[in-house]
């Protein structure tokens, strides 16, 4: 049992080599597209006071009744693990006065989730999310949903399928919601245990259950878009003539409405055939919530970074920055000779790498092809002596003599080339 304290906790785990580079590749590609759009990245605490996302995200969601690591800290404070980014990133911007309304904040990082672990499902999982922020105008709603479909094209995912949907904004949330738990009512037996309690604490909830005696029900009643007012309407219809008007791609699911309480308008959910049972991979939705007495609005979504990895099935390269040398060292006095030469390269800008104790010809031959490194740099008490090292080209097994007088500006030369 001792050694279990010395695993992660279940449904955590640890991202190293090779998987890290793929990890490294889907960060540095959304940077790319979200600084195109003009987005900031925003870092907020992972430990937030458990009042920010009670607040925000409503408290009879699933997420909060069930899913929150949240616990008093020493100083009797209850505290929370953030579930999601948007929660934390309203409380930062609801500080920032005038500016907040018009933010655009992207954030990336690790999220806890007290769930039941399984493929696709992890306590720690990792999103990269996007907050746009402004008053509900169709055209915002549409520029968020293109930033979600390119983000999906530049990771390679032209695969993935936008399903999306109108929520009608508040005002009629609460008769929208009437009308659907009076006809769920009706079929309350055939609902699962957990839709039986959503019926009265969020009904909304049971459009979007999964399991299959739900979804039967579900399918026969009359969709959100058909429910909404004439203006709700007209808002909805305006995105998707945005979307139409620049040929992108979604179809509209009318029953599918999304969980969180503070969702408004236009809401989206992105699917990939390779994830099965979770074949969620991101979601998003306009907003708006009250923070602090600070009114906020936008439109964002979050994407989960274990699915997008899932859906692209290996297709990203595993393999790590690139090392342009490795000096070999035979004896003490090269060691002591490479060590300065090592130091001298790194700081002219090359990727090199050496072991710092002797080793056999052979295990530096082999570390040098492990991390792939283009040159070999071989140096013994030979080469130390004549002044000449053997720089070894890795991919076509040439050699060539180098001056050891002046290596670092003969290797530089040679590397760069
Ligand atoms: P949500 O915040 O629930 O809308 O989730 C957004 C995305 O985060 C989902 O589409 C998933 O890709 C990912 N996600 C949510 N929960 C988990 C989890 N427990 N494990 C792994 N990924 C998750």
């Amino acid at each position: 049992m001792a050694s279990e304290r010395y695993q992660p906790l279940q449904g955590m785990s640890d991202l190293f080599a090779p998987e890290i580079h793929q990890w490294q590749t889907l960060e540095q590609t959304a940077r790319e597209v979200l600084h195109r759009y003009q987005f900031t990245e925003l870092r907020t605490p992972i430990l937030e006071y458990e009042e920010v996302f009670l607040h925000s995200l409503g408290s009879t969601t699933d997420i909060v009744q069930k899913e929150m690591f949240a616990f008093e800290d020493r100083g009797g404070r209850r505290v929370a693990l953030r579930p999601e980014g948007t929660a934390g990133v309203m409380r930062f911007l609801s500080s920032l006065g005038p500016d907040a309304q018009t933010a655009r904040v992207f954030y990336m990082g690790p999220m806890f989730r007290s769930e039941r672990p399984q493929a696709g499902r992890k306590r720690q999982f990792h999103q990269i999310g996007v907050e746009s922020m402004g008053a509900p105008d169709p055209r915002l709603d549409a520029e968020c949903i293109l930033l979600q479909l390119d983000l999906l094209a530049a990771w390679g995912l032209d695969d993935a399928a936008l399903q999306l949907n109108t929520r009608g904004s508040k005002a009629r949330h609460a008769e929208i919601a009437g009308q659907y738990r009076e006809a769920l009512s009706e079929r309350i037996d055939e609902l699962c245990d957990d839709c039986k309690r959503r019926i009265h604490t969020n009904v909304l909830r049971v459009l979007d259950c999964k399991q299959s005696e739900c979804r039967a029900i579900v399918e026969s009643l009359p969709g959100v878009p058909d429910l909404v007012s004439t203006e709700d309407r007209a808002y909805f219809d305006a995105v998707c003539a945005c979307l139409d008007r620049v040929s992108a791609k979604y179809t509209v699911q009318p029953r599918m409405v999304r969980g969180l309480d503070y969702y408004e308008h236009t809401v989206w959910e992105v699917t990939h055939p390779a994830l099965g049972a979770q074949d969620a991979l991101a979601g998003g939705g306009r907003y708006a919530v009250q923070m602090g007495g600070t009114g906020l609005s936008g439109v964002g979504f979050a994407a989960g970074m274990e699915r997008t990895l899932m859906a692209l099935e290996g297709r990203l390269s595993t393999s790590g920055p690139a090392c342009d040398l490795w000096l070999v060292s035979l004896g003490e006095a090269a060691l002591d000779f490479n060590f300065a030469l090592c130091r001298e390269l790194r700081v002219a800008g090359l990727h090199c790498g050496m072991s710092m104790v002797a080793r056999s010809m052979k295990a530096q031959m082999r570390a040098a092809n492990r991390v792939g490194a283009r040159f070999a740099l071989i140096l013994g008490e030979s080469e130390l002596e004549s002044g000449q090292g053997q720089l070894k080209n890795m991919e076509d097994g040439s050699q060539q003599d180098i001056p050891l007088e002046a290596a670092a500006q003969a290797v530089g030369r040679i590397v760069r080339a």
